[in-house]
């Protein structure tokens, strides 16, 4: 039937993550075991004061079709978050809501890429960022990093992947999938490079921005000289548990926010309205309603580095932020396990689904073939067994 889909879904590659979630909850309802340290989402449930925000919208008759761009309540109180969180001064022109982050950035790819433009991607990235600038006929930049230099990118590499073709360059502080945080200094260092390339727009992926045990955070936005030119896209899903409201947004110059605004309005008219009122009293809270989550998030890093170091052959960096680990794992390759030959990533992610019952995401997706995707956003006890499981499958 392929040739009656068009090429543009031909080409397009399966999101991995989803892949393997949904894999690993067919496998569960087969009756096995499995753990599943797959999908990037909370265990937790959504804050009850947001859940009562949204019983009274839907009291209060918000039922039917939102502004586009989003409620003017929610675009405001979306602002005084920058202001608080960011110091960066958005007003509402600049705000557009949208149905999760992955629509944000679908927006932004579809409104500002034309054939063949590049999009420089620190590897690794975000699994969807490849496929959605392709799907938008941009072309993917991977600038490789490994786990000895925390998966960062430095300015000559940046500097290095420019050419007259680049348009932006794409990336998440706190990291999906590798933990690491850009600082301050590091982000300036970065911003000194696009200096001299005024042309080049930036999208900041912030949405672990509260998941974050660095002590810090700098949004590239706030960097001198590059807020007229960033994208600052956000959302509710990680830091209030609220994957399923699917509300994203970003931050960015008008006329780029009025594209996004009329690309959605022939695309999708708008979030959910229910969502829009919860997340207005989500982005109000202080973020120190999230300190018990954030803690549990913190000691789960602590113990899954700790039983990571003890299985020989994983070689780890210290992620920072998020609730993902990302392991080197290829000095496995090329070894055979229990019969089975482990040639990449993939394989070893495959494996340790069928020896071990436990769900990964190969690093491949992420554009680093050496490396697997663990997930901690889980039980404490739920890891320790995982990886008491991935121990022996490895050893
Ligand atoms: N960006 C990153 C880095 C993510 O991990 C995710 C997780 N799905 C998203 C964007 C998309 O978020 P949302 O669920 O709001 O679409
Ligand atoms: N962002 C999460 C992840 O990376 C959720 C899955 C997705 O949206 O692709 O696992």
């Amino acid at each position: 039937m392929n040739n009656v889909l068009s090429n543009r879904i031909n080409n397009l590659s399966t999101s991995q993550t989803l892949a393997m979630a949904a894999l690993a909850r067919e496998l569960k309802a087969q009756g096995k075991d499995i753990i599943s340290l797959s999908l990037g989402e909370p265990d937790f449930n959504t804050p009850d004061f947001i859940k009562e925000a949204a019983k009274k919208a839907i009291d209060e008759n918000y039922s039917t079709y939102t502004p586009v761009d989003g409620y003017v309540e929610l675009k405001e109180a979306i602002c005084r978050k920058f202001k608080r969180d960011n110091n960066l001064e958005y007003t509402p022109g600049n705000i557009v809501v949208s149905t999760g982050a992955k629509q944000s950035l679908y927006n932004v790819a579809q409104v500002m890429l034309n054939e063949g433009d590049e999009v420089i991607l620190p590897a690794p990235y975000w699994v969807s960022y490849y496929e959605i600038i392709k799907l938008s006929g941009g072309v993917p930049v991977e600038v490789p990093t490994s786990v000895e230099t925390d998966f960062k990118i430095t300015p000559e590499q940046l500097e290095k992947a420019i050419t007259p073709k680049t348009k932006m360059m794409w990336f998440s502080s706190p990291c999906n999938p590798s933990g690491s945080v850009y600082n301050r200094e590091e982000l300036t260092a970065i911003g000194k490079v696009l200096d001299k390339h005024p042309n080049i727009y930036i999208v900041s992926d912030e949405i672990y921005e509260h998941i974050n045990f660095s002590g810090t955070f700098c949004s590239i936005a706030s960097i001198p000289g590059l807020f007229d030119r960033t994208i600052t896209v956000n959302g509710v899903a990680k830091a209030f548990a609220m994957t399923g409201w699917r509300i994203g947004y970003i931050g960015a110059p008008e006329f780029i926010a009025k594209a996004c605004t009329k690309m959605q309005g022939q695309v999708t008219s708008g979030a959910n309205s229910i969502a829009q009122r919860a997340t207005i009293t989500a982005v109000e809270a202080d973020p120190s309603v999230l300190n018990n989550m954030v803690a549990a998030f913190k000691n789960r890093r602590d113990l899954v580095v700790g039983l990571a170091k003890e299985i020989p052959g994983l070689k780890i960096n210290i992620p920072e932020g998020a609730f993902y680990l990302f392991p080197d794992v290829s000095s496995f390759f090329g070894k055979t396990l229990r019969g089975k030959m482990i040639n990449n990533a993939d394989d070893l992610s495959m494996y340790l689904l069928s020896e071990a019952n436990v769900a990964t995401v190969t690093g491949d997706a992420f554009g680093n073939p050496n490396c697997l995707r663990i997930s901690y956003a889980t039980s404490e006890d739920l890891l320790t067994e995982a990886f008491k499981r991935i121990k022996e499958a490895l050893s």
